[in-house]
């Protein structure tokens, strides 16, 4: 089982909580081991802590392990003593009831000194101290990105026989550089049987936390809620535990994820991982950011579908990539459904086991028809629509009205992209037509739906409506943004007696779809809405 490990500096950096309370917090929040950061600790106050965290519980009534590192800054740490007077602290550390030393590759390769302590320390071939108690973590950091050298690297770890576990620590720049980290794991295994923590530093290596108990890593880092962690990129505990389920992982848990940039935001993660629990699915849907260019998709994407042990099963898209997903689906022969291909955008894509080939899909379109079908739209008196926007949500909107046989004029901030879509979406006819936003007269349409950020968080006193245009009783009124969940348009509507369709229930219902894509099980719908109404603070 992976140990969900607090990183706590040893005296206290500034601003943050005295190291006690960390202590004991982190406990409450269930992790299973401390490590504390003692690089400017001495005698005394690495006796102190260590017994802190033998004296602490967590609420399961299990003691915590204590992991002692005084990390050098030759090796991004804060420690300037030389490495015979680390070695003395550490062998401190080992009588005050360490059960594990992290100590450099670094320091091991230099110093004679340390490899002859070591040697006293723990037995060769075997990781434990000669009473069996305490082990060895050999560990290798670079702090400026994928090393050069980094199968040698691990050669090199896989080299000192004393230690019990091995770890890896890179920069990442990106999910490309994440999934280099990922593949280690496979690597490691052909060649040593000893466990391997790979992770990838800052908003790029996300991944390698958050799967860290798929790839069978020994310990993974967290930090506590209000808490800034020692590398950056590290996930809060709670949220590893119970959004991830880090520890609930194995090597047949299938990876979904979120394609987006930025998609720090997404409420996804949330809405698909309790979808999963509540089902009993193995799997884990994480973040995937990916930045704009298709090229850099294209190389993404592919690099996901080959990463060794990773069982990418697919994932959504989101903004800049819905038609990046398309052309890549083009390219790649994957099977595009109808309504993907109408829209000229993806929001799904999915990756079946061999041989099949994958699959393109929109369920935006489907979040769209279920949206309106709560809201009995054949009610509404006028069946013309406006659809202010001209974007993808637009374009998965105006195909779905038409679908529905509603008349449906596009209204964008600039005229020529409405022109542009409907011209894409079949041409200027009686049932599809755009104009400039000062010609938007409400008394000719039945249903408003605003397909632009606008009125989005934190933008919340924003309304989509041109001046003077004003909302009448009998308007059915639909806002795709679901950050506000009631945006001022939404609450503009209500007041003017108009009905309304909530920008969630579209979110929801292309979730929906893609959950039953990704498990081939019914989505638990009150699991979901609960868990995105959470995530929205609701
Ligand atoms: P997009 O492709 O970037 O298109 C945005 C559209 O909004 C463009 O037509 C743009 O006009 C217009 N716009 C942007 N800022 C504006 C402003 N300040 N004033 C007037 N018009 C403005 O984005 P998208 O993918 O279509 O997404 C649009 C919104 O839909 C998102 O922000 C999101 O809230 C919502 N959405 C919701 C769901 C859901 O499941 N509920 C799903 C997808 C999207 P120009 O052409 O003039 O730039």
């Amino acid at each position: 089982m992976t140990r969900l490990t607090v990183p706590i500096f040893v005296p206290t950096q500034a601003a943050a909580r005295p190291w006690p309370e960390q202590i004991e917090a982190a406990a409450a929040l269930g992790a299973d081991m401390i490590e504390l950061r003692a690089d400017t600790a001495n005698k005394d106050l690495i006796a102190a802590a260590i017994n802190e965290v033998k004296a602490a519980r967590r609420f399961d009534g299990k003691p915590l392990l204590a992991m002692v590192t005084i990390r050098p800054r030759w090796e991004g740490g804060l420690c300037d003593l030389g490495d015979d007077a680390r070695a003395a602290l550490f062998e401190h550390a080992l009588g005050c009831g360490a059960d594990l030393l992290d100590i450099e590759l670094q320091a091991i390769e230099q110093s004679a000194n340390l490899r002859h302590a070591m040697a006293g320390w723990f037995k060769e071939h075997d990781g434990s101290s000669p009473d069996g108690r305490a082990q060895l973590v050999v560990s290798a950091h670079d702090f400026s990105g994928v090393p050069v050298d980094l199968p040698q690297r691990l050669g090199r770890l896989q080299a000192v026989s004393e230690a019990a576990w091995l770890k890896v620590v890179f920069l990442a720049r990106s999910l490309a550089d994440a999934i280099r980290a990922l593949e280690l794991y496979a690597m490691h295994a052909r060649q040593d049987a000893r466990p391997l923590l790979s992770l990838a530093m800052g908003e790029g290596g996300v991944m390698t936390r958050l799967l860290a108990g798929k790839f069978g890593a020994p310990y993974n880092f967290a930090t506590l809620p209000d808490a800034a962690g020692s590398a950056p990129g590290q996930p809060v505990l709670p949220v590893l535990r119970g959004t991830y389920g880090v520890q609930r992982q194995d090597a047949a848990t299938r990876v979904f994820g979120v394609a987006g940039w930025p998609v720090g935001h997404s409420i996804s993660p949330a809405i698909h991982n309790a979808a999963f629990g509540a089902v009993d699915f193995n799997g884990c849907y994480i973040p995937l950011p990916i930045e704009p260019a298709y090229r850099v998709f294209l190389r993404t994407m592919d690099a996901l579908r080959a990463c060794a042990g990773l069982n990418f099963g697919g994932c959504s898209v989101t903004i800049p990539h819905k038609d990046n997903a398309l052309r890549y689906a083009r390219e790649r022969g994957l099977t595009v459904e109808a309504g993907a291909q109408a829209v000229g955008a993806a929001n799904t894509l999915l990756f079946p086991e061999r041989p099949r080939p994958g699959l393109c899909l929109n369920t935006d379109i489907d979040g769209i028809r279920s949206a309106l079908a709560q809201a009995k739209p054949a009610a509404v008196a006028v069946p013309r629509a406006a659809v202010f926007g001209a974007g993808g949500a637009a374009r998965a909107v105006v195909h779905t009205l038409k679908e529905m046989n509603w008349r449906v004029t596009v209204f964008n901030r600039t005229a020529e992209r409405g022109a542009e879509l409907v011209q894409a979406m079949g041409g200027f006819s009686m049932a599809l037509e755009s104009k400039p936003l000062q010609d938007f007269k409400p008394a000719e349409f039945g249903l408003i739906v605003n397909c632009t950020p606008v009125g989005m968080y934190p933008n919340i006193d924003a309304s989509p409506l041109p001046e003077g245009a004003a909302i009448m009783p009998g308007h059915l009124v639909f806002d795709t943004v679901y950050n506000p969940h009631e945006t001022l348009l939404l609450r503009q509507a209500r007041a003017a007696g108009a009905e309304v369709i909530y920008g969630l229930d579209m979110l929801l219902g292309q979730a929906m779809e893609q959950f039953k894509s990704f498990t081939g099980m019914a989505p638990p719908m009150d699991v979901m809405r609960k868990a995105a109404e959470t995530a929205l603070g609701r």
